[in-house]
């Protein structure tokens, strides 16, 4: 089992440390910001091996640069995206070795959030940077809602285990979003109690599961009849394919 941590940046990021088994190497996932960075390298004695990077916000992006002033890092990232110091560009592929400490990984293309994002999924933990979030999912940016909805079915079809490490804390605020459109779904209010917890307790909401996601999450729950009947009634118009009821979910979002 992979040992992951959270290095929180900014108001709401998560820079995810990937550590290889039994040595003091790791990988960094969206470095946005370089000094939570370094301060968690120091105080860990850590080796960093490679910079992986989802897409090219600049709350992911910002950080890399003076990483490499520090270190001489291969950085892996989109290849649909400009992003300066990216050396291996990447879109979906499979078993894409970084080093021998590492297990392999998987690059699945995830547009939507933004046009050329990609997630990296390594043993069942799945990093998809801004297209899914704890009971939510990443915003449009003027982007096709068709685009992140087939993201997301992508996604809703992996395993049920699969572990996700969305890069913000937005859990809670989704969340109240979630118990507007499903009142009566009993896993989101289980999920609501259990999440306020955590976060009073000072921890992480993440990594959620695919398994969680999927009974609490309203956009990959699209086609449940409450789901369904909440967009319609929200956008007033017969929706008649779920991609519909995530186009009108989307937009009830942004201005929630
Ligand atoms: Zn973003």
């Amino acid at each position: 089992m992979l040992k992951i941590d959270a290095i929180p940046a900014f108001n709401d990021n998560y820079i995810w440390f990937i550590h290889a088994p039994d040595t003091q190497h790791v990988l960094i996932v969206d470095p946005g910001d370089a000094v939570p960075v370094f301060d968690a390298i120091k105080q860990h004695d850590l080796i960093p091996i490679a910079i992986l990077i989802t897409h090219g916000c600049h709350d992911h992006v910002d950080g890399i640069g003076d990483l490499l002033e520090q270190y001489d890092l291969p950085v892996y990232g989109p290849e649909n995206e400009f992003i300066p110091h990216i050396t291996h560009p990447l879109s979906a592929c499979d078993e894409l070795s970084i080093s021998p400490h590492f297990p392999a990984f998987r690059v699945l293309d995830l547009p939507g959030h933004t046009k050329g994002h990609i997630g990296f999924l390594m043993e069942g933990c799945l990093f998809c940077g801004d297209t899914l979030f704890g009971a939510g999912c990443g915003r449009l940016h003027g982007n096709p809602a068709e685009l992140l909805f087939r993201s997301l079915q992508q996604v809703v079809e992996l395993p049920s285990e699969t572990l996700i490490y969305c890069a913000h804390e937005y859990t809670e605020a989704n969340l109240r979003f979630a118990v507007e459109i499903e009142p009566k779904n009993e896993a989101i209010r289980q999920r609501i109690v259990d999440t306020a917890l955590m976060r009073k307790q000072g921890e992480v909401s993440l990594p959620s599961t695919l398994a969680l996601e999927r009974q609490t999450n309203p956009f990959l729950r699209c086609g449940q009849s409450d789901v369904n009947k909440a967009a319609e009634r929200w956008s007033a118009q017969q929706l008649d394919s779920q991609q519909a009821v995530f186009t009108e979910l989307r937009k009830w979002k942004d201005s929630f």
